[in-house]
């Protein structure tokens, strides 16, 4: 198996690549929290101005939303992991079946890493000597077998990022008075997506500018797409 993966980083669950992930995807679920409860409450507030109906429009929609990241974020760490764990004893089979032609590979990918001939088959001896699985784990899949990433809290994770966003847009639309619920919700929702966009394009390293304008404009055209549709549908009595 030669599967290298670039960034060493990704995959190790203390390294600052890690966190940087874990605080980006944290970033990006409640981005979503805030757009998807925004565009819900607004679309209804639209139709109805009980608050009732918004209190439970928006707190069903909390539950769902970050329910569903949940869900999502569970399977496909489980499913990497999976896939992780499978690729782990493959690597435990070749080293205790074919141990001299794993010594070669291992040699062989230090080289391309750019040691000298006798330099990498040394290190690869010396790192086969100390712990080959985890050599083998980390030079050729990019993976630290100690610490590979729990799905359990993965789900948490995304569910309290994405419940943090969305209680913005629901506290906006349902504690004031009637006739101020929608601007203080239009404003509130638009400052907070100028802060994720920024704040996600400050741990990616990208220009600011760019990001904070598609960020706010995603969430604006949201919020007016089922403003409009909530309005028609509130006319028309349905
Ligand atoms: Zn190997």
């Amino acid at each position: 198996m030669t599967l290298q993966t670039p960034d060493h980083d990704e995959a190790h669950g203390g390294g600052l690549g890690s966190r940087l992930n874990w605080l980006r995807a944290a970033v990006l679920g409640a981005n979503d929290g805030v757009v998807s409860t925004a565009g819900l409450v607004v679309g209804v507030a639209g139709a109805t101005d009980s608050r009732a109906t918004l209190l439970t429009a928006g707190l069903a929609g909390l539950l769902a939303g970050s329910m569903s990241m949940a869900a999502g974020e569970y399977v496909s760490v489980s499913t990497q992991r999976d896939s992780e764990k499978a690729a782990l004893a493959l690597e435990k089979r070749e080293l205790a079946t074919e141990p001299q032609a794993e010594l070669r590979e291992l040699t062989e990918l230090l080289e391309g890493k750019g040691l000298g001939p006798e330099l990498a088959r040394e290190v690869a001896e010396q790192l086969t000597h100390h712990d080959a699985l985890r050599a083998h784990a980390e030079v050729e899949l990019g993976i630290d077998p100690d610490d590979l990433t729990n799905p359990w809290h993965a789900a948490g994770a995304s569910f309290l990022a994405f419940t943090a966003g969305a209680l913005l847009p629901l506290l906006a639309i349902v504690l004031p008075p009637t006739g101020q619920r929608l601007w203080i919700t239009v404003v509130a929702v638009l400052a907070a997506l100028a802060l994720c966009g920024w704040t996600s394009a400050r741990l990616g390293a990208a220009p600011v500018g760019p990001a904070v304008l598609r960020n706010v404009a995603g969430g604006a055209l949201a919020m007016a797409v089922t403003y409009v549709a909530g309005t028609l549908l509130g006319a028309v009595g349905v």
